[in-house]
């Protein structure tokens, strides 16, 4: 993801903070300064570094329930929005995908409970005391979020793991891309229900219903295209008529080629037919702001291609 920093690496699994968040940070930060001073400014900043504590783990359980089914995450990224955990893949088998959702939510219902249960006891113990330290209050309140979490999480509609949920208890009894349309078809049928509600209530959930209604459209799209290419090999997904490019092309060539085609990419070709790299209109017009028309276009042509042949599998090759 663009504008990520990494941050820590944990269980072989990188975590990166988008920039976006520390802006977040900053600007909660300032609003608290500007409500109760310093100490406001503290608070508020250590509650929210606790909550995005909370939806890291719950991205790690993700993470660790698809590695018991031998899927990689290489990443986790921290937005204003949430966490993403990237799996490498989705898992074909709906058990595993019921597991994988389940696995985050079920993280926020350990904290939750660690919390109520260690604050009792406290109660207990302080019953006469001061019920108004400001570290229990925040620890109630988290312990309160973190609830929400798991409500907000099992809306049964994608993007979220409700979404995921639903899909894969459909699964079991149907196939996949019947249960991924009835459960894309589900979200937005909620979108517009939460779009409605937030049109009179809280304009929080009409952005809420943005993102489900985007989230049904991509997952439905992507389970329409795994029906599709479903054991076709990778030369019936691939694009035949290229216009190449000669190795002794120059840059001016290739940009002409660009204008004349609606091709971003340039397979730069010897006389015997092998590839020697490729071109891309990114590399054309960079390469143009510092060099003449004149340089030999081969230069900047990209050479570390992943090669792949045209009778493996396209699910396998695509992701
Ligand atoms: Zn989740």
């Amino acid at each position: 993801m663009k504008w990520s920093i990494k941050i820590a690496r944990i269980a072989g699994i990188e975590v990166r903070l988008h920039l976006t968040f520390l802006l977040f940070l900053a600007w909660i930060g300032f609003s608290y300064y500007q409500l109760g001073g310093a100490t406001a400014a503290t608070r508020g900043v250590v509650f929210l570094l606790a909550l995005f504590g909370c939806v890291l783990l719950h991205e790690f359980g993700h993470a660790l329930a698809a590695r018991g089914f031998g899927i990689r995450t290489p990443d986790i990224t921290l937005l204003p929005i949430g966490g993403v955990a990237r799996l490498q893949r989705m898992p074909d088998n709906p058990w595993q995908e019921l597991i994988i959702a389940l696995a985050g939510p079920l993280v926020n219902v350990v904290i939750a409970a660690v919390l109520i249960f260690a604050l009792g006891q406290h109660l207990q113990w302080e019953r006469l005391g001061g019920l108004n330290q400001p570290g229990i209050a925040m620890l109630a309140k988290l312990a309160s979020v973190n609830i929400g979490l798991v409500l907000f999480n099992l809306i049964p509609a994608f993007p979220m793991d409700g979404g995921r949920v639903l899909r894969a208890l459909l699964a079991l009894a149907l196939p996949y891309s019947r249960a991924t349309h009835i459960a894309a078809g589900v979200g937005q049928a909620l979108s517009l229900v939460f779009g409605i509600v937030g049109l009179f209530a809280n304009p929080m959930l009409i952005l809420i219903a943005f993102f489900i209604f985007l989230g049904a459209q991509q997952e439905a799209a992507l389970a329409q295209m795994k029906d599709i290419t479903l054991g076709a090999p990778v030369s019936e997904a691939t694009g035949t008529h290229w216009m190449r490019l000669p190795p002794h092309a120059r840059l001016d060539d290739a940009a002409e080629a660009l204008l004349r085609t609606s091709q971003d990419e340039f397979p730069v070709v010897d006389d015997s037919g092998r590839v020697l790299g490729v071109l891309t209109r990114d590399d054309v017009v960079t390469a143009l702001n510092r060099r003449r028309p004149s340089a030999p276009g081969r230069e900047f042509m990209r050479r570390d291609l992943p090669v792949v042949s045209a009778h493996e599998p396209f699910e396998e090759v695509f992701p």
